[in-house]
């Protein structure tokens, strides 16, 4: 019971990357660049089970960027006509590549770095992959003319992909959807068709992550016009509930979103977010113990697995560290007490 995992990245080291920044530049190249990846990889799963993480991740050391990581080996995506996008309903402009042509999906992407990654625990191991709806808010568009005809493209094109890696040893396979609580009426109109598309037929645990994004001062002065209460879930989490996803996250810790709307997901695990993405502060076991037993108010212990809030990617390596033994600590704490 209350088996812990993580949300998302992890910090690259600072001899990979350039550290507490969102897609910075590696600091290697060619064989050593490789070499680094995988060495990064494997120090931190070695840190996730010497504190107690029960479903471990790569931490995403091995792209610098959750969705572009992904569309760099996608057909059909011309990266030199680089079209600048208002994203996330233009909370910030990020240049990004044009869809040109039918997307197809050469071989796979992921593959061999999750190949690696099962070679090197025996936990239960979870890989992260961009949503459909998510994808197509950070590229643009000149071919297909309909978001969601777009979205569908990738489902099918993330559907064989996970595939691939499900065979390979992956036992959690989690789509990162941040853009479903911009875009509500999306969601409830195609952005759950495409997400059910993409885990059509995988024999593994599905998750979906939804989150109000890393803590980049963007996203700060966003949360600022949130309000006191962020109660954006209300009107996703039904429809969450009723996909075909067998876990769902939420960030509790540090966050404005009121925990009572974990209600909604009655048919769901619940990957309770209990340590904040703060790059300047590490929660106590008890705190985290603490947000653990207030989600138990809401849904049944069997379901809840704590977790990390968001991507730690922008925040000190040695905070994130800090923070994962003290989820485990905190899970640990509140599975003692009862
Ligand atoms: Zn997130």
């Amino acid at each position: 019971m209350f088996e812990t995992t993580i949300a998302g990245s992890l910090p690259r080291p600072d001899w990979l990357a350039e550290p507490e920044t969102l897609k910075g530049a590696w600091k290697l190249s060619g064989v050593e660049l490789e070499d680094g990846k995988r060495r990064a990889a494997t120090e931190w799963l070695r840190l996730e089970e010497a504190a107690g993480i029960d479903i471990v991740t790569d931490g995403e050391q091995f792209r610098a960027h959750f969705v572009h990581g992904f569309l760099e080996k996608i057909d059909g995506i011309d990266w030199n006509k680089k079209t600048v996008m208002g994203i996330r309903d233009n909370r910030y402009d990020l240049e990004v590549p044009t869809v040109t042509g039918p997307l197809s999906r050469p071989g796979p992407v992921h593959l061999e770095e999750v190949k690696f990654t099962r070679a090197q625990t025996g936990r239960r191991l979870k890989f992260t992959l961009p949503g459909p709806m998510t994808i197509c808010d950070t590229i643009a568009d000149e071919h297909y003319g309909s978001r969601p005809e777009m979205a569908m493209a990738f489902a099918e094109i993330l559907n064989v992909e996970a595939k691939d890696l499900v065979a390979a040893g992956v036992d959690v396979i989690q789509f990162d959807e941040p853009a479903f609580n911009v875009f509500i009426d999306d969601v409830n109109e195609w952005g759950i068709a495409t997400l059910n598309r993409a885990v059509e037929g995988l024999e593994c645990t599905t998750a979906v992550h939804v989150c109000y994004g890393y803590g980049i001062e963007q996203n700060l002065r966003w949360k600022e016009t949130l309000g006191g209460e962020w109660r954006q879930y209300d009107a996703i989490f039904p429809a969450i509930n009723a996909s075909a996803i067998d876990q769902v996250s939420l960030e509790c810790a540090d966050s404005h979103v009121p925990m009572a709307l974990i209600a909604h997901l009655k048919d769901k695990e619940v990957m309770v977010g209990a340590v904040a993405v703060t790059p300047d502060r590490v929660e106590s076991p008890e705190e985290v113990a603490a947000t653990i037993r207030e989600a138990m108010g809401y849904v049944d212990a069997d379901r809840i697995l704590p977790c990390t809030n968001c991507g730690m990617a922008p925040i000190p390596y040695e905070v994130a560290a800090g923070k994962l033994r003290a989820l485990a600590a905190g899970a640990a704490l509140v599975r003692q007490s009862i």
